[in-house]
């Protein structure tokens, strides 16, 4: 498959910074409708066309739109738009030491991507609710980048119910975030490829609060994230990423 295009979906302008300036990209105003947050920022990395769509900041609450709903938009806006071959969504996210992660590792999204906050035990919907939208196992691209390879696991919050555990259990989740699954779901209905990197700030069974341990990381998280997000654009420019 060759790769031209590529649409970068991030939620949150820090993790997004360090991308934008270590390339240059450019900010494009007036791209989607004035009413909504996302920021688009262009430029070429490695020889092909990037498109970034962070999702912005909400009007109302003046904080970065976090979660499934901005997430879902920015991909059906970044398809419609740009046309991308690729969809690749950058961010960060809760990793389990018990499965051996550590701050800054960075992971690719492999096998399958699932939703762990929606419970729907109707014949039928409990699938639905689950998702695992299909992913490559990605060994070659994690072997050649340096990327720890697992499930990624969606649900709406930071913090982590003891019902969103229990499911992030049954779904083999080793990566918990808050965007990949919808974005996922977006990028099956339109059938364009979909590559997750999630950087870690914090582990979500390390004892100490969440939210703490994010706010101290997000800066090396996304410096890291920036890292491996350069190589993934790097080796599609060069590698047939439908053999990883
Ligand atoms: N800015 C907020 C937190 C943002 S929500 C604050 O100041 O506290 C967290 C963002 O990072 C989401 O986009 C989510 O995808 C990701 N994330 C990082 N660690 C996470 C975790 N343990 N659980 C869920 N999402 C996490």
């Amino acid at each position: 498959m060759k790769i031209s295009t590529i649409a970068v979906i991030m939620a949150m302008s820090e993790e997004a910074e360090p991308f934008i300036r270590a390339h240059g990209l450019q900010r494009a105003d007036s791209v989607f409708d004035r009413q909504l947050p996302m920021d688009v920022f262009l430029g070429k990395v490695h020889g092909l066309d990037v498109s970034l769509v962070v999702c912005g900041k909400d009007p109302r609450f003046g904080v970065d739109s976090v979660g499934t709903q901005p997430a879902t938009l920015s991909t059906y806006l970044a398809i419609e738009r740009f046309k991308p071959d690729l969809l690749i969504n950058a961010g960060t996210a809760g990793g389990f030491q018990a499965k051996g992660a550590e701050i800054g590792d960075v992971y690719v999204g492999s096998g399958c991507i699932r939703f762990h906050d929606r419970r729907i035990p109707l014949p039928g919907f409990e699938a639905y609710g689950v998702g695992s939208y299909p992913m490559p196992e990605f060994h070659q691209f994690a072997a050649t980048l340096g990327l720890k390879r697992g499930i990624v696991s969606t649900g709406n919050s930071l913090d982590m119910a003891p019902e969103d555990l229990a499911m992030i259990q049954d779904n083999e989740g080793e990566v918990k975030e808050m965007e990949a699954a919808a974005i996922a779901w977006v990028a099956d209905l339109y059938q364009v490829p979909l590559v997750a990197l999630k950087s870690i700030t914090d582990l979500v069974d390390s004892g100490r609060p969440t939210h703490e341990e994010f706010l101290e990381n997000l800066s090396v998280a996304s410096e890291a994230l920036q890292a491996k997000l350069t190589a993934a654009i790097d080796y599609c420019a060069c590698t047939d990423l439908s053999l990883a």
